[in-house]
C-alpha cells in the first residue's frame, strides 16, 4: 500500500506536459478540491464566459436581426466539431437538440432503410436503451437487448445496432472500424463519453450521435450533434418534421419538403447561446489537438490504474476499466462492495469529486485537457486513507438523485 509511483514522479510528468499550461486558461475557483467528473460535466473555460456575454450583447444589439446569422451555427459549429474532433467532412455533422432527441430522430431515419430488429447492448447508457425500445415498439419491431456489443453486432436479425464507443460505465472503448454488423445493420455510434478525450476516425461509420458537456466543456444541457454520412442523407428523413428541416423554411409553405444534405435532421429553433459556448470551448480543443489530449488521457488513467493495484487493490477494491490504453476512454471506474458510501465520503471528507454508478462503481474522469497528474495522485491518496483508516463509513449510506 506504499510503493507506485511517488508524488513528486507525479509534479514532474505536469512539468513536461505541453498541456500543462492550458489548465489555467479554465475556471478552477477551489483549487483545494479535486474535481475527477469531468466525463459527466467537464469545468468551464474562461473564453465562455466571454463569449456567452458577447453572444447575449450580440442579441440585445441585434434582436430578430441576428438570427440570418444564428441559422448558420449548428453547421458551421458541426463542421469545426467534424474537423477538430471526428474525423468528418464538411456538411456531415449538425450540433443541434439533444444527444437523446437526436438519437430518436436517427434511429427512426435508419429504420426507413433497413428491416429488422433494434439492437443494443444491454450496458448501454440508459437513454439509448430507452429510446431504442420506443421507437422499436413505434415502428413494429423486435427489440433485442444483447450481452455484450460483440452479440450486438452478431445478432443476424439486426436492423439498426446502436453501440457506445466508450461505455459509461467501464470505461471500454470499441473500434470502430472494425465493429461492423454482421447481418449488414445501420450502426449508431454514441460518442458521448469519448468526444474531446479519445481520437475518432468517423471514416468508417454510418451515424453517430453525442453530447457537448462532457469532454467538450460546453456547460451543463450544451447541446448534442449528428453525424450522417453524406452519401446517406438524403436517403433519409427525420421523424420530427420540423420547420428547421424544411427546404425554404421562410416560404412557410403547406407541405413538408425536407431540405437537401445535413439539415433535414434540424426540428426547431437551434439552442444560440449552447452553440456559442461550444465553439468558444473547440478553440482549446483545437489549441490542445486530440492527439495530445488522448495521449494525456491514457497517461492520467493509467496512473490512476497503477495506484490503484498498489495501493487500493489489499483494500477491496478492483479495476473494472481495460487495462490496455487502446482499449479504454479517459475514465476509469473501480469496484468496491461500499462504492456508494466511499463515493460520499470522497466528496463530504476528502475534497475528491467522482461519481457513483450501480451498484459498486466508484468512475474517475481525467479530462486531460486540465486535470493534472498530480490531481490524480493526490486522489488516489485521500481514497487509500479514507478506505484504510475505514473513515469513509462514518458519513451517512443515504441516497440522492445525481451524484
Ligand atoms: C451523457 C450521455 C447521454 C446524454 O444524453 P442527453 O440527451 O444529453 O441527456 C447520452 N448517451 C450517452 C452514452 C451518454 O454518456
Amino acid at each position: 500500500m506504499t510503493g507506485g509511483p511517488t508524488r513528486a514522479e507525479a509534479q514532474a510528468r505536469d512539468a513536461d506536459d505541453p498541456l500543462a499550461a492550458l489548465r489555467e486558461r479554465y475556471a478552477i475557483p477551489d483549487p483545494e478540491r479535486i474535481y475527477l467528473d469531468g466525463n459527466s460535466l467537464g469545468r468551464p473555460a474562461y473564453a465562455i464566459e466571454e463569449r456567452v456575454a458577447a453572444t447575449v450583447t450580440d442579441w440585445g444589439a441585434r434582436v430578430v436581426e441576428g438570427w440570418p446569422d444564428w441559422v448558420e451555427l449548428p453547421r458551421r459549429v458541426g463542421d469545426r466539431l467534424a474537423e477538430i474532433c471526428l474525423g468528418a467532412r464538411p456538411g456531415e455533422v449538425l450540433v443541434a437538440d439533444t444527444t437523446t432527441v437526436n438519437l430518436y430522430k436517427l434511429a427512426h431515419a435508419a429504420l426507413d432503410l433497413r428491416p429488422g430488429a433494434v439492437v443494443t447492448d444491454a450496458d448501454n447508457f440508459p437513454t439509448d436503451r430507452y429510446v431504442l425500445e420506443g421507437v422499436a415498439i413505434a415502428r413494429g419491431r423486435p427489440f433485442i437487448l444483447a450481452g455484450s456489443a460483440e452479440e450486438a453486432l452478431a445478432e443476424p436479425n439486426a436492423g439498426l445496432v446502436c453501440l457506445s464507443h466508450v461505455d459509461y460505465r467501464s470505461g471500454r472503448l470499441l473500434d470502430i472500424a472494425r465493429h461492423r454488423s454482421a447481418a449488414g445493420a445501420l450502426v449508431i455510434w454514441d460518442l458521448s463519453h469519448s468526444v474531446g478525450a479519445v481520437r475518432i476516425d468517423l471514416s468508417q461509420a454510418d451515424l453517430a450521435i453525442g453530447c457537448s458537456y462532457k469532454y467538450l466543456n460546453a456547460g451543463p444541457g450544451g447541446p448534442g450533434f449528428l453525424y450522417v454520412r453524406r452519401e446517406m442523407q438524403d436517403q433519409m428523413v427525420s421523424p420530427i418534421r420540423g420547420w428547421f428541416s424544411q427546404r425554404d423554411q421562410f416560404a412557410m409553405g403547406p407541405t413538408y419538403d425536407p431540405a437537401p444534405g445535413i439539415d433535414r435532421f434540424m426540428a426547431g429553433s437551434p439552442p444560440v447561446i449552447g452553440l456559442a459556448a461550444l465553439d468558444a470551448s473547440l478553440d482549446l480543443i483545437a489549441e490542445a489537438g486530440i492527439e495530445r489530449l488522448a495521449a494525456k488521457g491514457a497517461a492520467l488513467t493509467q496512473l490512476i490504474i497503477e495506484l490503484a493495484d498498489e495501493w487500493l487493490e489489499p483494500l477491496g477494491f478492483a479495476v473494472a476499466t481495460p487495462r490496455s490504453p487502446a482499449e479504454r476512454g479517459s475514465h476509469v471506474a473501480l469496484r468496491h462492495i461500499d462504492a456508494w458510501q466511499v463515493c460520499r465520503a470522497l466528496i463530504e471528507r476528502a475534497g475528491v469529486v467522482p461519481d457513483f454508478r450501480r451498484p459498486d462503481l466508484i468512475r474517475f474522469g481525467a479530462p486531460p485537457i486540465y486535470t493534472r497528474f498530480v490531481d490524480v495522485w493526490d486522489a488516489m491518496d485521500r481514497l487509500r486513507d479514507l478506505v484504510a483508516s475505514g473513515r469513509y463509513r462514518e458519513v451517512d449510506a443515504g441516497t440522492r438523485r445525481v451524484t
